[in-house]
């Protein structure tokens, strides 16, 4: 055994051991790997047996773009099948903003605005969307977050850089969680005008999942930078934007992300779009309205 693990370290129930036999001379090329990035033999042999299957780990997979969504471009752009070839995990919308997407396990699970949940069918078009392969490369228990903003430090605190992109999820039973779910609205009905009119939702003492994101701020042009949260219950019937949350005894997982994979729509709507203005102020404005400002 090369590397002990940390006292956190828990089996994830998807994983699987393996034992082999490899040359010295690859067994030295690994050891000087690790050496080097400072990662798990976990993460260093599942990126590489990753990438050599065409299945790659920490790499984020993105439709469309955040200054689109912002100009009102919610025509579909990729099937959800496609979306499920690059990621397990992940968040997004659907065509006219009809809901919130939460991307879990492999699954695509729509929350409407009437508050139902359903999973979504493969040929299904959506907007936007940013999915990862979720593999955690830490995992502690026992988390608590007396709100929001405890959840981003809690999260902040498993993040050793501010300019790589991070994966998060949280399991366990909340106190509170309250969400928004976007209404559809017309096509160029910009984000800020539509979060005027999300439906809110107040979930207590539920068990379910928080699919998170974290991105810098140099990547704001095109994905929404800092923390995005949607959460699912356990039972896959009540989900949404996170606006607020409350827990304790929680399971915190989370997985760095250096590389990015950006699909831009072939649609006629963004080819022929202006996204030359900054969407930063309406994107902090339309997806962070929960309280004080992250
Ligand atoms: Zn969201």
């Amino acid at each position: 055994v090369w590397q002990q693990r940390p006292p956190w370290w828990h089996r994830d129930r998807n994983m699987k051991s393996i034992t082999c036999s490899i040359p010295d001379s690859l067994y030295c090329a690994l050891q000087s790997r690790l050496a080097t990035e400072g990662a798990t033999l976990d993460h260093v042999v599942s990126t590489l047996l990753g990438q050599s299957v065409g299945q790659s780990f920490h790499t984020l997979f993105q439709v469309s773009t955040s200054a689109a969504l912002v100009e009102g471009l919610y025509q579909g752009a990729v099937r959800v099948s496609k979306l499920l070839e690059h990621g397990d995990f992940g968040l997004g919308t659907f065509v006219d903003l009809d809901g919130e997407m939460v991307v879990l396990e492999g699954k695509v699970y729509q929350v409407t605005a009437s508050g139902e949940v359903g999973e979504v069918e493969g040929d299904r078009l959506i907007p936007y969307a940013v999915v990862t392969r979720f593999r955690a490369d830490i995992e502690i228990g026992g988390a608590i977050f007396a709100d929001f903003t405890a959840l981003t430090e809690a999260c902040d605190g498993r993040r050793t850089s501010d300019n790589l992109f991070y994966a998060f999820r949280v399991d366990g039973v909340f106190q509170l969680v309250q969400t928004r779910v976007m209404r559809t609205v017309a096509a160029g009905v910009s984000l800020g005008t539509a979060a005027t009119g999300q439906a809110n939702f107040n979930f207590e003492n539920i068990r379910g999942t928080l699919i998170g994101l974290w991105a810098p701020g140099y990547a704001g042009a095109f994905i929404v930078p800092g923390y995005h949260f949607h959460f699912l219950s356990e039972d896959r019937k009540s989900g949404g934007h996170v606006l607020d949350c409350r827990a304790r005894d929680l399971t915190l997982q989370a997985c760095s992300i250096s590389e990015l994979h950006v699909s831009l729509p072939k649609t006629s709507e963004f080819l022929q779009a202006d996204l030359t203005r900054d969407p930063n102020q309406q994107l902090i404005s339309a997806e962070r309205s929960h309280s004080p400002e992250k």
